[in-house]
């Protein structure tokens, strides 16, 4: 470490940028924070299904950045990172600018591969970023009517790390999706002229949730009377059809899918840094398998299965403890516990509230139903845009937690 300030160099500013820069800022006095990112504005995926379908504004769903990164004592560069030199300890800007770090937070988020799926550009639609999330939007304003297609692309992983191996990222968009869609359809007297078919590349539906999640929503996929096939890996997209692996293919006037995701292209360029997929390879303090100087959190990592906001959290609180540990030798690392929990809308006042970490050996798995969970979403989408990017506080969280354990025990006991 050199004798000067050490320097910590975040690159990213999403969910595990924003909130690993929020756990270290009390070390700002001592540590020199600077956070890199190309955008100006923090981009909160969550919010996008409603920028695609509910009239949200774009702009609603970002915040500028520099704000929140010099509150926090840090410096922000607005720059693409190009690549990481990790055993030199420096990041390579586009420009040829050399930036040396003590230690390095990679929190670049995933690559959607819209380009790897063969006629995406001309015929396909996704909620995934704030460049097509409009673009759904424009597309849905002018539908009339006919077969919509909503599913994920398949994706692979890497094998430097065990995590569960997924075939989508993560399906709660989809399902988000599909329902906003129904409701959004109905209101607009469409639904009677139009199907909802949804195809998903796992061998069931919401591979990352538990069989009592399924039970709770499968009623409601039926009831929103929305087809749902598994095992369909997607191929292409052409006018009016979209094509799968295994040689069949439906009839589509309006075709939304989520990309497959690989790593971030930032660690594709950098030697050593990324496993097979491009996804950083850590062990469970989001510390670098070969880089000891070098951690990482959220959707870049091989670690984080499925690719959830929530789960970047996790991981960002992990690594932000260790490196804190590293920096000051104080402190507990926090054991990294991943769960699923997210709240997707479901068009109205409905949402889905869903808490399982089955896929992780938890016994942990239920939903909570109907306006509350949609309260629960606005309320938390709201905090985090108008607080810039931070979180309800751990109270908040834990007051839920055992609100939500607690209710599901008590209709248990009343099942019985
Ligand atoms: C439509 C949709 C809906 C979702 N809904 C939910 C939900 O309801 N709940 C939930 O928990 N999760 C949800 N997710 C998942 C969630 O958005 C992601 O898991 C989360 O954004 C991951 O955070 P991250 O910080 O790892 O990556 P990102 O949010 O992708 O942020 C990565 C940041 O790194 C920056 N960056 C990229 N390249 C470089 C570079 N070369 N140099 C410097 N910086 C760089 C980017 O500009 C970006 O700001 C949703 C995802 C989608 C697509």
């Amino acid at each position: 470490m050199s004798t000067s300030r050490p320097r910590v160099v975040i690159l990213g500013g999403g969910f595990a940028g924003l909130r690993s820069l929020f756990r270290l800022r009390s070390l700002s006095h001592r540590v020199d924070l600077t956070l890199v990112d190309p955008r100006d504005s923090s981009l909160a995926r969550p919010s996008l299904p409603e920028v695609a379908l509910a009239g949200k504004s774009v702009e609603h769903s970002r915040f500028p950045l520099r704000g929140p990164v010099t509150r926090s004592g840090a410096t922000f560069i607005h720059q693409a990172a190009e690549r990481v030199e990790a055993s030199e300890r420096r990041v390579i800007f586009q420009n040829g600018d050399v930036l040396h770090y003590d230690f390095l937070l990679l929190a670049v988020g995933a690559h959607k591969d819209y380009d790897a799926i063969d006629g995406f550009r001309e015929f396909g639609f996704s909620p995934c970023d704030d460049e097509q999330a409009p673009r759904l939007a424009h597309a849905l304003e002018a539908f009339t009517g006919g077969p919509i297609v909503i599913g994920s692309a398949k994706s692979s992983w890497g094998t430097r790390v065990e995590a569960p191996p997924l075939a989508a990222p993560c399906e709660g968009p989809v399902a988000e999706i599909m329902f906003m869609l129904d409701h959004e359809l109905r209101q607009r007297g469409l639904r009677d002229n139009s199907s909802i078919r949804v195809f998903s590349p796992g061998h069931i539906f919401f591979e990352d949730v538990g069989p009592r999640v399924h039970a709770d929503v499968e009623p409601l996929v039926k009831r929103a009377e929305i087809q749902v096939t598994t095992g369909k890996v997607l191929q292409s997209l052409s006018e009016g059809k979209v094509q799968f692996e295994d040689g069949s293919s439906w009839d589509s006037a309006l075709s939304i899918v989520l990309p497959p995701y690989v790593g971030s292209p930032l660690v594709a360029r950098s030697t050593g840094l990324g496993d097979e997929r491009g996804f950083v390879p850590t062990d469970t303090t989001m510390r670098h398998l070969d880089f000891e100087r070098v951690y990482a959190a959220g959707d870049g990592t091989s670690l984080s299965m499925p690719k959830l906001g929530h789960i970047a959290v996790q991981q960002a609180d992990v690594a932000a403890a260790a490196l804190a540990q590293d920096l000051t030798g104080q402190g507990e690392v926090p054991i990294y516990r991943p769960e699923v929990f997210c709240i997707a809308n479901r068009g109205g006042t409905e949402a889905t509230l869903i808490y399982s970490n089955t896929l992780f050996g938890g016994t942990t798995d239920l939903t909570l139903e109907g306006p509350a969970a949609h309260l629960m979403k606005w309320g938390f989408d709201e905090y985090y845009f108008h607080t810039a990017g931070h979180l309800p506080p751990d109270m908040a969280s834990d007051a839920l937690e055992f609100m939500l354990k607690s209710t599901h025990a008590s209709s248990r006991e009343s099942d019985e």
